[in-house]
């Protein structure tokens, strides 16, 4: 089904509207004519029923004078065939008239319009019993007839005794009426269009706004609503527009990000089960095989059998203290415990820590750090976590003979932080990957327990909950430095 534009429904309202003013207003037009037309015509012959009073003595000595009314009726018929005169009595009874006999239905008129037209102060139109047409009552003059100075009855002049016309007949009549109803209706056959021209100019771009929500919608929230040209400081459909297109990013970029999380996720199922299960199995086998082969090993073949089954079991119990290490820094309600402390002291707690495997490896561990650096603010756990981390790592991977060094650097800002050793370096291929959970530039997962390629994941992680980004640059063969940077603490 095609969905309903605005613009048509807009210019339906409207046509709508302007057809039924347009027609009050014929009505009305018309109406008020007619009202118009009676008043004046009524106004005209104010004085007419007076003049004729006057000039016929229509009633005589108690009778109706017929020779003064023959002679006037044949006078008005001549004069004036609208008009129709009547002879009242003085109850209202019809005594003569003009119009033919059997065209009168009425024998008495109503006397209440008469009485208030003789009393001058009526508003005009006033229309008065019609006897030709009892339904139709017409405007009138009336005038007291007297007889030898007594009041003998009324004359009562119905105006318009032909009819006043039909309204159709009236327009069709009046070139006037034609000409203001013709200028009236093209008024509002203008108004029309251009009502329908302003509809299509401000409906277009909700119009252009609906496709693009539509398309971003069956695009499956992909592709996000793009409006070029549209103003932040224009009118109410121009910031609509601007907040759907931020609020169509914002969701692509949310879906993209739930996108990744889930396959992020599955890869990591992936290698935790696989992580866990090698181990697991090695440690197994050494222990099965030492079962069996109890009787037949010697001492020292038990030993070793069982040395290297504890160093899997270690193996296997490190990665889960980092998947879980990893969970908890990952989790919402992680709150980081943040307080000044001493970075000095702490990188040289930790190289301490790190000394005598050093040594055992014939590495130099060498820290070059300012006397007095001021205090950084951070959680100090954390951040010993991240530099346990580096450090065993730069151990790990540099031969022996080489050097692995602490630099501290105090600024204006922070204090800057940087591990660089001598080692093989990372290939330039793997520098985007190394923090990426489970990633290892040595790709085969040999029984060597070397890690998880985990380490790196849980210091990034742990800077970007400090939101300081931890760099790495290096050249293979020539060692790798990685450098951080925290914040010092308001003192
Ligand atoms: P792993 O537990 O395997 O060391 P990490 O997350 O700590 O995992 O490190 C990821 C990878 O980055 C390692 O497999 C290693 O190849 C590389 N790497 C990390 N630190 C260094 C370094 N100082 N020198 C060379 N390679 C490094």
């Amino acid at each position: 089904m095609r969905p309903r534009r605005l613009s048509v429904k807009l210019t339906l309202a409207l046509t709508f509207i302007l057809a039924v003013t347009g027609i009050a207003w014929i009505a009305l037009t018309l109406f008020s004519t007619r009202l118009y037309q009676e008043e004046v015509d009524q106004r005209l012959n104010r004085d007419l029923a007076n003049y004729i009073t006057q000039a016929y003595p229509l009633i005589e000595n108690g009778a109706v004078n017929q020779a003064a009314a023959t002679s006037l009726f044949d006078k008005l018929m001549v004069i004036n065939p609208r008009i129709e005169v009547y002879l009242l009595d003085p109850e209202g009874r019809l005594l003569s008239y003009s119009a033919e006999p059997g065209k009168v239905k009425l024998d008495r008129v109503d006397l209440a319009p008469v009485r208030a037209w003789l009393g001058g102060n009526a508003t005009l139109p006033l229309r008065g019993d019609d006897p030709r047409d009892p339904q139709a009552p017409k405007p009138f003059s009336a005038a007291t007839v007297h007889d030898g100075g007594t009041a003998a009855g009324y004359l009562y002049v119905v105006l318009g005794g032909e009819e006043y016309q039909s309204a159709t007949a009236m327009v069709f009549g009046s070139h006037i009426l034609r000409l203001s109803l013709g200028v009236g209706g093209g008024g509002l056959l203008i108004a029309l269009a251009a009502g329908v021209l302003l509809f299509a100019w401000l409906t277009r771009r909700l119009s252009l706004l609906t496709e693009s929500v539509d398309s971003f919608r069956e695009g499956d929230f992909q592709s996000p609503v793009l409006l070029a040209g549209w103003r932040r400081d224009g009118d109410e459909i121009d910031r609509l527009g601007i907040a759907v297109e931020e609020m169509s990013q914002r969701i692509a970029d949310q879906i993209e990000q739930l996108r990744q999380a889930d396959a992020a996720r599955r890869d990591m199922i992936a290698n935790i089960s696989h992580d866990l299960r090698t181990p697991l199995a090695s440690l197994q086998g050494y222990l099965e095989t030492l079962l069996i082969k109890e009787d037949s090993f010697s001492a020292e073949e038990k030993r070793e059998y069982l040395q290297l089954a504890a160093r899997h079991g270690e193996r296997l119990s490190r990665l889960i203290a980092e998947l879980f290490e990893l969970t908890m820094l990952d989790s919402t309600g992680t709150r980081l415990d943040f307080e000044p402390f001493s970075l000095t002291e702490l990188v040289q707690d930790v190289a301490q820590k790190f000394n005598l495997e050093a040594e055992r490896k014939g590495l130099a561990l060498v820290t070059e750090i300012p006397g007095d650096a001021p205090f950084v603010r951070a959680d100090i756990g954390l951040i010993e976590r991240v530099l346990e981390n580096l450090i065993e790592n730069a151990i790990k991977y540099t031969p022996a003979g080489g050097e692995v060094r602490l630099t501290l650097v105090a600024g204006k800002d922070g204090i800057s932080t940087r591990v660089a050793d001598t080692g093989r370096g990372i290939p330039p291929a793997d520098l985007d990957h190394i923090f990426e959970r489970f990633y290892r530039v040595e790709k085969a997962r040999g029984d060597a327990p070397e890690g998880a390629g985990l380490g790196l994941a849980i210091a990034h992680r742990i800077l970007q909950l400090h939101e300081s980004p931890i760099e790495v640059e290096s050249a293979p063969g020539h060692g790798a430095a990685f450098t951080f940077s925290l914040p010092l603490a308001q003192m």
